[in-house]
């Protein structure tokens, strides 16, 4: 294009105008016209449920997730993955158009599944569905076991099912409901009377920072505690670059996700993103059941460390030990540069509890506090939470908000930085304060879903992030005569 080419613009809003709107969105008369909002979400930090449907399939053993709807929302979930993880996320859609809104989606469905079978060759596919077979009312059992009667799947091919209607809850919610079917679908009838494997199921919830599922494994190696992560996504989306593609790279063992219903303990660390499929472990699986939050801070990975300590009859590592001195010793190291900051947090409920609990023990403010697809009890955890410290009093939750209303908060009533995915990086910049990238997705960092934020070390990683950035924007915004070597 020449220089001297210009955009025409269709309509020309004079420069006042956009000063003054651009003015009146961060005023507190807006704010509340904001907060009136019922018909529009803008902005929501959360995902669809049939994403989280299939990261919940990426983490077994040569699993096809499959979706039983629209080709263009399959696009977006694995889109999604792709830009978090800078990995393929192969999964298959029955590419449902018009007329299967019109007619229903089992010829799509039985077409998909034996093409699907023919060409990928997997081992197992969890099938999901998008929104529009939900809307029309696609009987998804009725048509998987017509499949199989006509053949297009094979009588005892393993095919678990979700329904994931997008209209009703996020993606922890699709993660659950494939993660439920998929247990009950490989557990069928492997129960066995006065067997016990020894091992401790793992169950880490929706969670897309495959750092933390090594965490979770070197941990439970230091203990000597054999174990089964249900569902194990570490190789399938951090696989070694090794100069060929491979379609199903890790997952959890099928036969080691059979026998999980004979371990000596299941322990689930994502309690609202698993419940359904906790509920359903504690009156079906073997041994003993526990529901922990995620171990995000000193005090929740400490309860951890001590739960699987117990139930396995294992006294805590020397190791381990030291290592929790270590993360003792950097959040003194750092404690000065952190405490008395506000956050804004926002993401979901799992998450949220931690990094609420992380900053409570730093002596920072968690100030604002949005989750976008909470429950009732959820929010009375969180509140419980806030009141347990003298720097939890001026927190607010804010439940079933979107991040437009985030920005009216920090506007009116600023922070000195938030936390959560990607998506608030308009905000953090409209209210110049850093976002720390710790939850999902993160399209504009590179491997951050490799450092982990559970445990010990992510006390550690968390801390050294948020204190650097601290001093970073002291040495960038300081005087000269106060541009020291020493911070
Ligand atoms: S919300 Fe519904 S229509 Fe939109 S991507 Fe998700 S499944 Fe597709």
């Amino acid at each position: 294009m020449s220089a001297d080419a210009a955009v025409k613009y269709v309509t020309e809003i004079p420069e006042e105008e956009v000063k003054r709107v651009s003015n009146w969105i961060n005023t507190e008369e807006y704010k509340e016209k904001n907060f009136a909002r019922q018909a529009l979400v803008i902005n929501p930090p959360h995902a669809c449920q049939p994403l989280g449907a299939q990261l919940a399939a990426h983490g077994f053993e040569g699993t096809l997730p499959f979706v039983h709807g629209s080709q263009g929302c399959a696009s977006y979930y694995r889109s999604t993955l792709n830009r978090h993880f800078r990995e393929p996320a192969p999964a298959v859609s029955d590419a449902m158009t018009e007329d299967g809104a019109v007619f229903g989606g089992q010829n799509n469905l039985h077409e998909g599944l034996e093409n699907a079978l023919a060409l990928y060759k997997p081992k197992m596919m969890a099938i999901f569905t998008s929104c529009m077979p939900e809307i029309i009312g696609d009987d998804l059992t009725a048509f998987i076991k017509n499949a199989r009667n006509k053949g297009h799947i094979p009588q005892e091919f393993p095919a678990p099912y979700a329904n994931t209607p997008s209209f009703n809850g996020s993606h922890i919610h699709g993660y659950d409901a494939m993660l439920l079917s998929i247990l009950q679908t490989l557990t069928a009838g492997k129960q066995v009377e006065g067997r016990c494997t020894g091992k401790l199921n793992l169950i880490p919830g929706c969670d897309f920072n495959t750092g933390n599922y090594r965490e979770y494994a070197r941990i439970l190696k230091e203990f000597g505690i054999p174990n089964t992560i249900l569902a194990d996504i570490s190789e399938s989306f951090d696989s070694p670059c090794d100069g060929s593609y491979h379609v199903y790279p890790g997952g959890t063992k099928l036969d080691d996700a059979a026998d999980s219903i004979n371990g000596k303990a299941t322990i689930s660390v994502g309690p609202y993103a698993t419940a359904k499929t906790f509920t359903w472990i504690k009156d079906n699986y073997s041994g003993k059941h526990v529901s922990l939050p995620m171990p995000m801070g000193i005090e929740k990975t400490d309860a951890f460390i001590k739960k699987i300590s117990e139930l396995f009859g294992k006294p805590v590592p020397e190791s381990i030990k030291a290592e929790r001195g270590r993360a003792v010793d950097a959040l003194t190291d750092s404690h000065q540069y952190i405490h008395g900051k506000k956050f804004a947090v926002y993401g979901d409920p799992d998450y949220l509890l931690g990094y609420v609990s992380f900053l409570l023990e730093m002596g920072a403010i968690p100030y604002h506090i949005l989750c976008s697809k909470g429950s009732k009890k959820f929010e009375k955890e969180m509140q419980a939470l806030l009141d347990s410290s003298m720097y939890g009093k001026q927190g607010k939750i804010y439940m079933g908000k979107d991040l437009w209303h985030m920005r009216s908060l920090l506007v009116t009533d600023p922070v000195d930085a938030m936390i959560g995915d990607s998506h608030g990086k308009f905000a953090a910049r409209d209210a110049g304060i850093p976002l720390f990238r710790f939850g999902f997705p993160i399209m504009d960092r590179v491997n951050k879903h490799r450092y982990p934020l559970i445990g010990y070390q992510g006390v550690v990683n968390m801390v050294t992030e948020i204190a650097n950035k601290f001093i970073d924007i002291k040495d960038e915004t300081c005087e000269d005569r106060f541009f020291e070597l020493m911070r």
